[in-house]
């Protein structure tokens, strides 16, 4: 069974205790109410906006790769 992470949002394998990528303490996380809940879905919210903001990002600078070596 797998988890997401309170704090970095990636899922995590159930049996770990703590977050193989953050080194949160999962289960300490998991036992709060849901004020620790609401904080993760808004990290979430801003994760996944961050994402979307990064991946124009990425198309812009591959855009500018390409005319860049268009006009070398
Ligand atoms: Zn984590």
């Amino acid at each position: 069974m797998n988890d997401i992470c309170p704090w970095c949002g990636r899922v995590i394998d159930g049996e770990f205790i703590f977050c193989p990528w953050c080194g949160a303490n999962t289960r300490q996380a998991w036992k709060d109410d849901s004020g620790e809940r609401l904080y993760r879905d808004e990290r979430q919210k801003r994760l996944s906006h961050i994402e979307k903001s990064l991946d124009a990002l990425d198309r812009e600078l591959a855009v500018l790769a390409l005319s860049e070596a268009m006009h070398r």
